[in-house]
């Protein structure tokens, strides 16, 4: 075994022992795809290529790779303060991240870290209940999630989530359940540019739940603002402001899950900044340390810590953390990337990127096999026609026809999805379409 992965041998019984998530291990084993150093918008992979990464990683590295200030800052932390007990003891880069994490967004002022989106999901689900059980509202224990959302991968998130394939297989979920419909609408909205016309009517469906439930054993909503990992699933026009004003009308939280949405990706601090509609909690995990240590956090919003503080004291006043909760280098990362995105404007530069983004997605009309295109802010979607009778989606083949032409996209059934760092230049957003085009006209 060797320490330097460019030496590794990537023969099958190398590759054996790693289980890996979310992949088709038979496959990947006999045909591996091995990213081995990285650079600002590329990867280089193991058998010598350069690929472009047309998916910031998997929706995380938005300020680019292997930015030094983040390495250095991590470095700085690590041989000052490893680690500290995260459970009655604190230091100081937790708190500091707390503080400049609020500044970002006024209306929330506290912050519960966790390591992941999955992490942060369950802990707002969980504040959730404690926090109505607070406020004397005890009976509310429903949770609402939505067809076709992703919330990570905890019982908590795949109970709310929509997607059968990561929930048929383990049993019956969480008690007391519910999924308003989700908002994609082909014979409507296809080709739309931007976020579709039709569909706002979808959040009465809130209300329907409500009468069929009582709104007083109803805990709280969630929903990805964009819905990202089941192909970047828009929100009609006034969807989210209806949601949010339905909630409101029957003291039901809102909780938007940003963990792709968070940092700039819609050319907004956060998918809250760029809709106007505040919920009562935000999670979030991937760009808060660009992906390169493991964070997940949730921003309450003004007056749910409160409800807590306020409760008499006699005990811990949540009882839920992590032994990594606030970790020191996770901070130090966090730290480092938030400063990078101020200081290189990244998110005003993902807005000012986004009209031609826009067009580079929608130039892709008339492909062979097109069905829909998607695209907002620096996120983008190609939904393919469904390949009846054949085992593998076409977008899986072009996954592979764009990483054998050196591009990295991400397909999740029939839909590419695609979402750049935010340091992107217009000849990469050329290079990826073009690649793309040139891949799906090659596709039976
Ligand atoms: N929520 C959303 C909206 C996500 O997109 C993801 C990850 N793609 C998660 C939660 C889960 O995050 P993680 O994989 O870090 O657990």
């Amino acid at each position: 075994m060797t320490a330097n992965t460019v030496d590794f041998d990537a023969s099958p019984n190398n590759l054996e022992p790693f289980w890996m998530p979310f992949t088709a291990n038979r496959q990947f084993k006999k045909a591996p795809r091995l990213l081995v150093s990285a650079k600002d918008m590329h990867y280089q992979s193991h058998d010598g290529r350069t690929i472009l990464d047309g998916t910031a990683g998997l929706w995380c590295v938005n300020a680019g790779h292997a930015r030094k200030e983040i390495a250095e800052a991590v470095g700085a932390q690590l041989t000052k303060l490893d680690y500290a007990p995260a459970f009655q003891m604190g230091h100081p880069a937790a708190f500091q991240l707390s503080n400049t994490l609020t500044q970002m967004l006024p209306e929330f002022d506290h912050v519960f870290f966790a390591n992941s989106g999955s992490e942060a999901v369950d802990t707002a689900l969980k504040i959730s209940l404690a926090y109505q059980r607070a406020i004397g509202q005890g009976a509310r224990t429903r949770l609402l999630g939505r067809e076709r959302g992703y919330h990570g991968v905890g019982f908590g998130g795949i109970s709310v989530g929509g997607i059968v394939s990561n929930r048929k297989v383990f049993g019956p979920m969480l008690a007391g359940v519910d999924h308003l419909p989700h908002t994609h609408d082909l014979k409507r909205n296809a080709f739309v540019r931007g976020l579709p016309e039709h569909g706002a009517e979808l959040a009465d469906q809130l209300e329907r739940i409500v009468a069929l439930h009582d709104a007083s054993t109803i805990a709280a909503v969630i929903v990805e603002p964009v819905a990202g990992s089941t192909g970047v699933l828009l929100p009609p026009k006034g969807y989210l402001q209806k949601l949010r004003a339905i909630c409101d009308k029957y003291g039901i939280l809102l909780i938007f899950d940003e963990v792709i949405t968070g940092f700039g990706r819609l050319g907004a601090s956060f998918a809250t900044e760029y809709f106007g509609v505040v919920p009562d909690m935000i999670t979030c995990a991937k760009g808060l340390t660009n992906g390169v240590i493991p964070m997940g956090a949730v921003f309450v919003r003004k007056g749910i810590y409160d409800a807590f503080m306020n409760a008499p004291e006699n005990t811990i006043e949540l009882f839920h953390g992590y032994t990594y909760s606030g970790n020191p280098a996770a901070c130090a990362a966090s730290l480092a990337v938030l400063d990078i995105y101020k200081r290189e404007s990244l998110f005003e530069r993902a807005a000012e990127l986004a009209p031609y983004w826009e067009d580079a997605v929608h130039s892709l009309k008339g492909t062979k096999h097109v069905i829909d295109l998607r695209n907002l802010g620096l996120i983008g979607a190609i939904e393919l026609e469904p390949r009846e009778g054949k085992p593998t989606a076409r977008a899986f083949e072009a996954f592979l026809g764009c990483y054998e032409k050196g591009v990295l996209i991400r397909t999740t059934g029939d839909i590419i999805a695609l979402s750049p760092p935010l340091i992107v230049q217009k000849t990469h957003i050329d290079q990826i379409f073009d690649t793309i085009g040139k891949v799906l006209k090659a596709i039976n």
